[in-house]
This record gives C-alpha cells, structure tokens and sequence, in this order.
C-alpha cells in the first residue's frame, strides 16, 4: 500500500520548513503492536515554530494526525493518509522549577518525568512511571494508574492547533475526564507543566519500584499490546466482562486476548491490524451478549482499512 507522494509540492510551499518530511514512512515500528500501513507524509518537526509554520501553511483540506510513543493506538492496515505527526528531540527537554514543579516536552516519555521528579525530590508524580507513553499522550488520554491521574498533577499544557496557532489551556480548560481531555482533536500538545509535593527522594524511588514490580506480575509489558484495550463501564471492570464472556486467550490470526490480563490485546507476530481490531470487535459483541454492556474501546484506531 502506498499513497500517492504530496511531499515535492509541500515542500515547495514551505521553503522555512525545518523539521523532516517522509513520504510513505511505514508507522508499524513507531506503535507497539507493530501493525498497520504507512502514513501519506510523516512529518518530526525540529519545534514548535516549525510545527506551527508548517501547520498554517499546510493546506486545509489535508487531515493531520498527532502520535505519541504508540503505546494505545492501532494503525490499521491501509495506513494513515494525509499528514502524521510525530514529536522528537526539540520537544524532548525535562526540567525542575522551583514550586516543586516539572516542565516537559510533549515527546518526553511519562517515565522520564517521574524520574526527574523524583531527583528533584518532588513527590506525586510517581504514577507517571507505569504509563509507558509520552507527556502528548498523556495530556490527551489524562493517562492515569496507581491512584494518580494527569488531571492531578497538571498546572497547564500548551499547544498548536491545526492553523499554526499556539494556545495554553490551564487545568480547568483542559476539560479532562476518564482517558480523555475535552481540548479540540485538532490541538496538538507541545508542551507540560507539572506540580507536585516536597518529597523524599528515597520514599518516591520505593513508590515508583513498588509500580515497576507490580506492572511486571499484572500486565503483558514485554509483548506487542495495546495496553487497557477498553474503558472500565461505570462500576464495573471491563476485564471482569471480558473474562466472564469467555474471551480470556480468545484469537483472531495471531492476535489473542492475554491470558495475563485479558483487557490487554496482543499482537503474538504476524498479526495485522485487522486481526486485532476484529478480536477487540468480537470481544465486544460477546460481552454485549454475555452481559449487555457496551464497551467502549479506549485503545486510539488510526487510518484506513487495506482496500
Ligand atoms: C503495556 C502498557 C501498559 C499501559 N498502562 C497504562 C496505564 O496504566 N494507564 C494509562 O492511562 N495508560 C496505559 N497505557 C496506555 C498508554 O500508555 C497511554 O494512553 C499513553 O498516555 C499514550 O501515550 P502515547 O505517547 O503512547 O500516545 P499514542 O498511543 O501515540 O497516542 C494516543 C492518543 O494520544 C494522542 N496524542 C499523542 N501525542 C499527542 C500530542 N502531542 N498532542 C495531542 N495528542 C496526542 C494521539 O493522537 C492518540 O489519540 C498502557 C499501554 C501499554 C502498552
């Protein structure tokens, strides 16, 4: 599958550009399920100037597409067309400030901020250590574990939307909820500040190897996955229905349902996005027979099916 090649006539249009252009760049390597077709144009820009230069010059009626480390997204098997983009090194800083406070680059990975928290000795932050996406990610998803939320810990993100203009949104106008952010799809994030607590250094390294450990016996994180596959319904645990409608180790080619935890789909080698994506679909109609809830998948599904 390839799309046909828009960057020599982009190019054209941008002569300021800074950042990388790749057309037809296979996305499978960047998700970690390592499925899924080509994006039309992926574009790294080397910051936000550039981001915003390329997105207010970028024609209109050309869709973009923001991706993080790939940790809760399918790429389906047509590829994504239009323009995907991904955050690297200029926006890749992590720093302490006074206040007890982080402030992070979009691109830098959720583990990485607990980490500088912790040698900052700033306490609250230690959740971020068992997501393994980046600070984007996390501000979209509000990605959440061990009793901690992104939602609790934000000050403010900033961002460029889909005209080039950059835009700050305070906790409040962050709208979170449950994996979820209400700011418009078309924001992407640039940037975070975090705040925490005055901690110990010491306490906050046994937090965050408490959830290392824990992470290690409870989910598949050595396999190609997803991570939570479904939201929790209100009041119930998605994995409970999934396991009650039988779905435990349940496969579509070589993707399977894991046996470790069954919320978690994987990507056992060879399997395409279509494989997965009809295994999430089976494991809703069944639980929608077994139980009559409907789950709604929190898992991210990009681009098109293969024609
Ligand atoms: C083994 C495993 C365990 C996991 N455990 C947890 C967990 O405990 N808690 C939890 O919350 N999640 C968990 N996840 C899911 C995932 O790590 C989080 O949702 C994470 O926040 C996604 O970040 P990412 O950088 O990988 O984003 P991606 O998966 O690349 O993208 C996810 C969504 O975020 C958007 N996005 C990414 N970057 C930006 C940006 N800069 N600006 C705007 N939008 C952006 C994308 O468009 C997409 O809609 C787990 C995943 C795995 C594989």
């Amino acid at each position: 599958m390839t799309f046909l090649d828009i960057l020599p006539a982009l190019k054209a249009q941008m002569p300021q550009l800074r950042g990388r252009l790749v057309a037809n760049q296979p996305l499978a390597e960047f998700t970690w399920f390592r499925v899924g077709g080509p994006a039309q144009l992926l574009f790294m820009p080397e910051d936000e100037q550039d981001l915003s230069y390329f997105l207010a010059q970028l024609p209109a009626e050309i869709p973009v597409t923001v991706i993080g480390l790939g940790s809760n997204l399918i790429v389906r098997d047509g590829g994504v067309p239009g323009v995907v983009i991904r955050l690297g090194r200029g926006f890749g800083n992590v720093a302490a400030e006074p206040g007890a406070r982080i402030r992070a680059g979009a691109a830098v990975p959720d583990v990485k901020v607990a980490r500088a928290a912790q040698d900052a000795a700033i306490a609250g932050l230690a959740f971020l250590r068992g997501i393994p996406g980046a600070v984007g990610g996390a501000l979209r998803m509000n990605g959440g574990a061990y009793g901690g939320e992104t939602k609790d810990v934000l000050v403010a993100a900033r961002g460029v939307d889909r005209s080039g203009r950059t835009c700050v949104f305070n906790n409040g106008e962050m709208h979170h909820g449950y994996r979820d952010c209400g700011v418009p799809q078309d924001v992407i994030f640039t940037e975070a500040l975090f705040a925490g607590t005055p901690g110990d250094p010491a306490v906050i390294a046994a937090e965050m190897d408490k959830i290392t450990e824990s992470r290690e016996t409870t989910q598949p994180i050595k396999s190609r996955t997803g991570g939570s596959t479904f939201k929790n319904p209100p009041g119930r645990k998605a994995w409970q229905l999934i396991d009650a409608a039988g779905c435990r180790g349940l496969t579509v080619g070589a993707a399977e349902v894991s046996q470790l935890h069954c919320n978690f789909l994987i990507n056992r080698g060879g399997a395409s996005a279509a494989d997965i994506e009809t295994l999430g679909e089976t494991v809703r109609s069944r639980v929608r027979e077994t139980s009559g809830v409907e789950l709604e998948w929190e898992i991210k599904r990009i681009g098109v099916e293969q024609g």
